[in-house]
Formats: structure tokens, sequence, C-alpha cells
């Protein structure tokens, strides 16, 4: 019997609390030694307690350093500024890990293997931005200050060196801009660079590539790569990008780890649009559940979980909608389920 890990659960918004009820029968079923903190955020959060990270949610993770996250929904253009950022910021959650992984084989790209690692907090996402009015236009000009740091950098690399190291990947490709943004995406290469020479020679190989010329090749050959690192707005876009490589958002689960907590989730979106159908593909979320697992040292857990999801989906063909199956979320459930237990 493990020890019991207090956690963190926000179920979420839109489809959210409906691919949490299909992990959670999973991770039940693994007999995951997690002890759950209920919380709300997002939407639901602004409906049941009048703000999108209220302060028990906050509270909560403080203590658990932990959680899973289902999607939480932000308007766009006006009103509350988003959960997810806030989040990122509150506990300093300065790398974001973005796998993708084929599962379901055949498809425009096949057995693709790739990491993204994105710094979370600096850059151009740091949302210093203002416009600057001239005659009667007063979006004449607009402006944005983006700020990477030597620390920031470095923390952030460090991780993905590191990372790279205890999960065997060869090769390490730092994306950067330094021929134009020589200052803002220059320190990133430099440190990096500076940060391999001095701790991470030999350990794997590490190379470099222009952030264009990146998406290009990504694209033409992405079997080239084994491990992206980058800066926060380059990594925003090509983890979507390599989850596009691989089915799409359904199939992309993401952690956002600091020093002091580490949030797991799926990177797609509350999908207002199939809420509460039944019909959700649940499997981003059992992706970042697994990551979660080996964050805490369950990697025979974590191995269980993938195996029975790619028996579900290519074994025994159970497949929801957007993967052009038939199943519903419950069905999709029962059969992974049903593959946990005969995995025993
Ligand atoms: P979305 O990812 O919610 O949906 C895009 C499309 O993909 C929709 O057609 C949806 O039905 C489909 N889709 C997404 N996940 C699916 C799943 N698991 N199974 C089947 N189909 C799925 O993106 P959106 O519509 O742009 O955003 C909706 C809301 O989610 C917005 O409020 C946005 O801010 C929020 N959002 C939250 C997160 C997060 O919490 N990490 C991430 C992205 C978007």
């Amino acid at each position: 019997m493990s020890t019991p890990i207090p956690a963190t659960l926000i179920p979420g918004d839109g489809i959210g609390p409906e691919i949490m009820d299909a992990t959670l029968a999973a991770l039940d079923a693994l007999g995951a030694p997690f002890v759950w903190d209920r919380q709300i955020a997002g939407l639901g959060g602004v409906e049941l307690a009048g703000d999108p990270l209220p302060q028990a949610t906050l509270d909560s993770i403080r203590r658990t350093r932990l959680a899973l996250k289902g999607p939480l929904e932000t308007p766009s253009g006006g009103g509350y500024r988003s959960s997810n950022v806030r989040l990122r910021e509150e506990f300093q959650l300065y790398a974001n890990l973005r796998p993708a992984l084929t599962i379901i084989p055949g498809g425009r790209f096949d057995k693709i293997d790739l990491v993204v690692v994105r710094e979370n907090l600096e850059g151009l996402y740091i949302g210093h931005e203002h416009y600057v009015k001239i005659d009667n236009d007063p979006h004449a000009v607009a402006m944005a200050t983006g700020i990477n740091t030597r620390a920031g950098s470095r923390r952030l690399l460090q991780y993905a060196f590191d990372h790279a190291v205890t999960t065997g990947r060869k090769k390490v490709t730092i994306v950067h801009k330094a021929n134009i943004m020589k200052a803002l995406t220059g320190i990133f290469l430099e440190t990096g660079l500076d940060l391999y020479e001095r701790e991470y020679k030999g350990k794997f190989e590490l190379d470099t590539v222009i952030i264009d010329a990146c998406a290009m090749k990504l694209v033409l050959n992405p079997w080239q790569f084994d491990m992206l690192v980058t800066t926060n707005l380059f990594g925003d876009i090509l983890s979507d990008l390599v989850a596009g490589l691989v089915g799409g958002l359904g199939m992309a689960p993401g952690a956002n780890i600091g020093a002091d907590a580490a949030i797991f989730e799926a990177v797609h979106g509350s999908a207002p649009d199939i809420a509460g159908k039944g019909i959700a593909n649940p499997t981003a979320l059992l992706l970042a559940a697994a990551m979660m697992l080996d964050h805490c040292q369950l990697a025979p857990m974590a191995t269980r979980l993938r195996r029975a999801i790619d028996e579900t989906l290519n074994v025994d063909q159970v497949r929801t909608g957007d993967l052009g199956g038939k199943a519903g979320t419950a069905e999709f459930t029962q059969a992974l389920v049903s593959r946990i237990h005969a995995s025993r």
C-alpha cells in the first residue's frame, strides 16, 4: 500500500467534470494513493464563490503542492484574467512540459515521441503592453515589452536538461530567435549553451535552431527532434504544433512545474460546444494524470495507465467521436477501467 498523497482536484468548467470523472475512475482502478481536496476555479469559481480563483483553492494548492486540473473558462477580450495564468504566477510554475507521443498509429505523422519544454513566466507574455495615441487614433502605436532574465532562463534550462537526463532523451534543441531579438532571446540561448558546457556536456547532444526554421523542420521531418526547449511565446506555439502531429489537442497533456507546486492538466479548453453531451474524449487528462503519477515517483502505475489507454484505443478500438469512433465518455471509461483491472 502506497503512502497517501494529498492533492488538489479542480474538475473545471465545460467538459471538465465529465473528463475528470473518467480520470478519477481510472486512478481509482489503479489504486492511486491520491487523497483529493476538491476545489473550484474559473467560471465555476465565479458562479459559486464570486471569484475565478478563490482563496480556498489557492490555500489548498499551497498545502498539497500538487493539483490535477480540468480546463477553466476564460472570457475573451474583457472579463476576468485567466485563472491558468494566475496559477502559474502564484506558484511560480516556470516550466511547462508538453510531451507529444503517437498513440494511434497510421496518422499523417507516425511514431512521434517529442517533448517541448516551455518557459512559462517570462518573455513577451508578461503583459507589459500599451498603445500610443497619435492625433485621433488612440491605437496608432502598440508596444510590448518582453523580459527574460538570466536566472529565469537558467532555472528553466536546468529543469529541461535534468528532465532530458532522467528520461533518457538523446538530443535537446534550444529554439530561439537570437539573430533578430538579440538580447531578449539571445540571453536564453547564451545561458543554455553556457550551462551545457559547464554541467551537461556528454550527457546528451545539444543543438540550436531558429524558431522559424524549427517550425518548418517540425512539419517536414519531426523525427529529427527529441526535446525542444524554448522561451514562452515560441513554446506556446510549438507545443500546439507538436500536439497537432499526434492527433490534436484531445491527445495532449501538459504539466506546469515550479519549485513550490506542480499542476497537471489537459492542453485543450473547456469545449463548451460539447459540454454535458457525454461525448468528450478524456485521453488528454488521463495522460496528464499519468504525468502526475510519474512526478510522484509512481512510474509503474503511470506505465499501467498509459498501456491501458493504448489498448483501449488500439486493441479494443473504443474511441470517442473526435478520434473517428462512436463511443461516449462513459463507454470509453468503462473499457479503460476493464483494461486497468485486467493489467493487475
Ligand atoms: P477548446 O479546446 O475548448 O475546444 C476546441 C475544439 O476542440 C472544440 O470544438 C471542442 O469541442 C474540441 N475539443 C476540445 N477538447 C475536446 C475533448 N476532450 N474531446 C472532444 N473534443 C474536444 O478551445 P476553445 O473553444 O477555444 O476554448 C473554450 C474555453 O476553454 C475558453 O474559455 C478558453 O479560454 C478555455 N481554455 C482553457 C484552457 C485551460 O484551462 N488549460 C486551455 C485552452 C482554452
